[in-house]
């Protein structure tokens, strides 16, 4: 028997996984559970891999499954159809470790509560990070499992950067910017004290541009600024979030056109963004797709944002030394990226438009370093549930 690591990671619709062999953090295959909850469109499974062919033949997810069925689906089927495996630990991404938890944890049902206080802060991502880890503290509680927070990256930033201008108290009780996508940044820091050793040690921006996007500064490879705040809403545009936006057009919302607190939810994070201004679709590739007026301007907003955000983060560095784009929108749209660069020349960014076109590493070609990396979240996870699940055994 092999004694195998699965890292679960949760997002608003997806439960992307990830297997690895424990002791050695091989990769054995890496999938996802997609259009989870989806309106419109039935669950999906796929995978890839040396292990993957067991686990995706003839694979079929109930239509309307959710993240909790999905993970025990998967377990399931980990366990029949790979019996030469045995599940030795689990790892989860889980969205909001608040300011309590700055590093992954093993969970224990105290931590759970925990954890589960801060739902309302994260409510479209918390609860579907937290249904697996309970179903499986029930059903398995002997089986580790270890939780690695998208915040804790960013428990470096100065106090500045964390308090809103309010009233403190309610800085005191934890009203603070937090900042999320902690792994993906964690892990292409990795990449870029390898990539760069000396270079990425001074100004840098990620820019996490996916179905939720951020961005984060970084100096000495550690966050000291971030988009995103006390909610996963602030900052840049997304697929089907606003972003930042005039606080008093909430007030307005709510006192002159009477919309309800729970519509003005719904309005901020489902139906907002490139969703909401095209009218189309939350998703770029459909967008760069339909190619019509409306498509047109809600990318050149997305674009627009984008800049304008790292032009701000740019002030706290005090410039930039280099730029790194990431996660679907980063990795895959050269057009967008190339958006997005026309703002920046004045922060020494320009493009190789053949080395942006082919999605090449390097894609600068003034002077800022500009990258496109690959982010692995699912790496980061794995990383910390085996050192965790190590040091268990060890006090055993
Ligand atoms: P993520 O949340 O990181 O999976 O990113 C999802 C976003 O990436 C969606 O808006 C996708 O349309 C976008 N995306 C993925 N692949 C491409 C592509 N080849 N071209 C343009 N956008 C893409």
């Amino acid at each position: 028997m092999t004694g195998v690591l699965l890292a679960l990671n949760a997002g608003s619709s997806s439960l992307k996984f990830a297997l690895y062999d424990a002791s050695s953090l091989t990769p054995l295959c890496r999938g996802a559970a997609a259009a989870l909850g989806a309106k419109g469109q039935a669950a999906h499974f796929s995978a890839q891999g040396s292990a993957a062919e067991p686990l995706a033949a003839g694979a079929a997810l109930a239509p309307d499954i959710d993240h909790e069925g999905a993970a025990r689906w998967l377990i399931e089927r980990i366990g029949a159809r790979l019996p030469e495996l045995e599940l030795a630990v689990v790892g989860h991404r889980v969205v909001h470790g608040g300011a309590e938890f700055s590093s992954p944890v093993r969970v224990t049902p105290e931590i759970l509560a925990r954890l589960e206080a801060y739902i309302p802060l994260a409510p479209g991502h918390q609860p579907h990070n937290l249904a697996p880890i309970h179903s499986l503290l029930a059903s398995r509680p002997d089986l580790p499992q270890i939780a690695c927070f998208d915040t804790a990256f960013h428990r470096t930033q100065p106090r500045v950067a964390q308090l809103f201008p309010l009233p403190r108290a309610f800085a005191e009780r934890g009203v603070l910017r937090y900042g999320f996508h902690g792994l993906s940044y964690q892990f292409i820091a990795q990449e870029l004290r390898r990539l760069l050793p000396e270079r990425a040690q001074g100004r840098v921006i990620v820019a996490h541009l996916g179905h939720g996007a951020s961005l984060c500064a970084m100096r000495g490879l550690e966050s000291v600024a971030t988009t995103m705040g006390f909610t996963a809403l602030d900052g840049l545009m997304m697929g089907s979030r606003s972003g930042a936006i005039d606080p008093g057009l909430l007030l307005h919302l709510i006192l002159q056109e009477g919309l309800s607190a729970l519509a003005v939810h719904k309005l901020l994070y489902d139906e907002s963004g490139l969703l909401g201004v095209s009218g189309i679709s939350d998703d770029l590739r459909a967008l760069e797709a339909d190619g019509s007026p409306v498509a047109e301007e809600a990318m050149a907003l997305f674009a627009y944002r984008a800049a304008r955000e790292i032009g701000s983060l740019a002030s706290a560095l005090g410039g930039l030394d280099c730029l790194v784009f990431t996660a679907g929108i980063g990795e895959n749209s050269p057009t967008m990226r190339a958006r997005i660069c026309g703002y920046l020349g004045y922060l020494g960014v320009a493009l190789d438009d053949a080395a942006n076109a082919r999605g090449a590493l390097s894609i600068g070609a003034g002077a800022a370093e500009v990258l496109v990396v690959a982010t692995n979240e699912e790496a980061v996870i794995a990383e910390a549930a085996r050192g965790l699940w190590r040091e268990g055994a060890a006090g055993r």
